[in-house]
């Protein structure tokens, strides 16, 4: 854990008491300060209170005692109207941060020169937050990762000199981290997302800006009109910008030509990495994440040989297009974390001859999106309570078996796949729905996929559990 030192013997008001809230009121305390925290769900209340974290309503403080507000990220600040806690924060004068923040402040009042990459984008966060982890980890580098994936920043190990940070921050952390500083700073892309919170879309890249504005390396992806502008504006002021493209030559930077990586610098191309036997970062979004990672992991100093050789190993993260079994020719993916149509897109953009498992509790617009690449799926295992209006979108193009159950779907699937003569074929789940009329989380659903392929005779697994 993270003792947060800089507010030791000062008041700290928290609201938020889900996980992070909670890591964060103990590295607070831990570092000296008084906390006061409060969530508006009663049982979160006792809940921090029963792990030792000194809780009030703050409605009822005195707020002119109070240093900081520390806000979950999940709780609004502006958007869609700003929570009752911010109102009264802003009313006293009170500065508003969030856990990455006082993150921040600690790496600068202790080890200011340890070098930190701060990935954000929105898509690829994670993918590109592991994959630089993995590269640092395997060329023998103390490595912590945590932020927005896996551990929340703070139950981090704290920060010292040769110590590398991979933090992904999500645009509501951002919002939160007003003097975060990266070594490194990755913007992947823009799309709109969340603008819920955000207001609109010029807000929302506003935010994603100043985490590239104020690291001292800025990577950009540039296959987005708002991100692009965003290097071009950062390019303009001087900064040091390293420009990626999964489609484009670059002048300065890494792109890709499918899925073979490139370096741009000083007029010079040199050719980098090729992934296509690489089955953890297929399809041209995960050539956008490599060559992120890549041009973060040069910028603090790894060797290409090292990268190279990392990226080649790199397991993947559980639940995106995971292959987690082989049978011959047949490979099984889990990618139960696409719980909606635009996530799966790129799953079924990444292999040619697809026996896809899908359904769920559906998003608005159903699958009608997905209707451009039908052409790479092979049949069609249907599950859940929206099978019905998946069926009806697939009639006349996708033959359909309506399963029911994710177990019958596999055994359906992977059996219909062994009889299939292509080079390569896919038993994938990526459902394009949410999971919870049949499970309890897509981590869940993505578990039992892994466990009924486990159950089939002669696969060879990829993954331990
Ligand atoms: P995030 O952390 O931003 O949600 P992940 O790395 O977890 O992203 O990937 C989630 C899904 O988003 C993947 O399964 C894939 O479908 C899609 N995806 C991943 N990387 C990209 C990218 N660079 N561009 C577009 N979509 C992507």
């Amino acid at each position: 854990m993270i003792a947060v030192s800089t507010f030791s013997g000062k008041t700290v008001a928290l609201f938020g008491l889900g996980g992070s809230g909670i890591a964060t009121a103990q590295a607070l305390v831990a570092g000296g300060a008084r906390v006061v925290a409060w969530d508006d769900t009663q049982a979160s209340v006792e809940k921090a209170a029963s792990e030792g974290i000194p809780t009030g309503d703050l409605r009822d403080i005195d707020w002119a005692s109070v240093s900081a507000f520390v806000l979950s990220p999940g709780v609004p600040l502006t958007h869609p109207v700003p929570h009752w806690s911010v109102d009264l924060a802003r009313a006293a004068g009170v500065e508003i941060i969030g856990d990455v923040e006082l993150f921040a402040r600690e790496r600068a009042a202790h080890a200011p020169d340890c070098p930190l990459i701060a990935i954000t984008g929105t898509n690829g966060k994670s993918t590109t937050t592991a994959l630089i982890a993995h590269i640092l980890r395997s060329s023998g580098r103390d490595t912590q990762m945590g932020g927005n994936i896996g551990r929340a920043v703070l139950t981090l190990d704290p920060p010292k000199g040769e110590r590398f940070y991979v933090i992904e921050c999500s645009s509501y952390q951002i919002d939160l981290a007003p003097s975060l500083n990266p070594t490194v700073g990755i913007l992947l892309n823009l799309t709109p997302d969340h603008l819920d919170r955000h207001g609109d879309m010029a807000g929302y890249a506003a935010i994603k800006e100043r985490l590239v504005l104020q690291s001292d390396v800025a990577v950009v992806g540039v296959d987005d009109s708002f991100s692009s502008a965003i290097a071009d504006r950062l390019s303009m002021n001087g900064h040091s910008v390293q420009r990626i493209s999964r489609r484009l030559p670059v002048t300065d930077g890494l792109f890709a030509d499918g899925p073979i990586l490139f370096r741009a610098e000083a007029g010079a191309v040199t050719n980098l990495a090729d992934l296509s036997g690489i089955s953890t970062l297929r399809g041209s979004h995960n050539a956008q994440n490599a060559c992120a990672a890549i041009a973060a992991c040069l910028a603090v100093g790894v060797s290409l040989d090292d990268i190279i050789k990392a990226v080649a190993d790199f397991p993947g993260l559980a639940h995106r297009m995971q292959p987690v079994a082989k049978r011959g020719r047949v490979v099984f993916v889990n990618d139960s974390k696409a719980t909606n149509a635009d996530a799966t897109a790129p799953a079924l953009s990444s292999y040619e001859r697809i026996y896809w498992i899908a359904g769920g509790v559906s998003k608005e617009g159903g699958i009608a999106s997905l209707i451009p690449l039908f052409a790479n799926i092979a049949r069609a295992y249907l599950i859940g309570r929206d099978a019905d209006a998946f069926a009806e979108t697939l009639e006349g193009a996708v033959p359909v078996t309506m399963s029911g159950t994710l177990e019958q779907a596999v055994a359906q699937a992977a059996g219909d796949a062994a009889s299939d003569p292509a080079a390569l074929v896919a038993v994938m789940l990526s459902p394009a729905c949410a999971s919870f009329d049949q499970y309890k989380n897509f981590e869940q659903r993505g578990e039992a996929f892994v466990s009924h392929v486990r159950a089939l005779p002669n696969v060879d697994m990829l993954v331990r559990t």
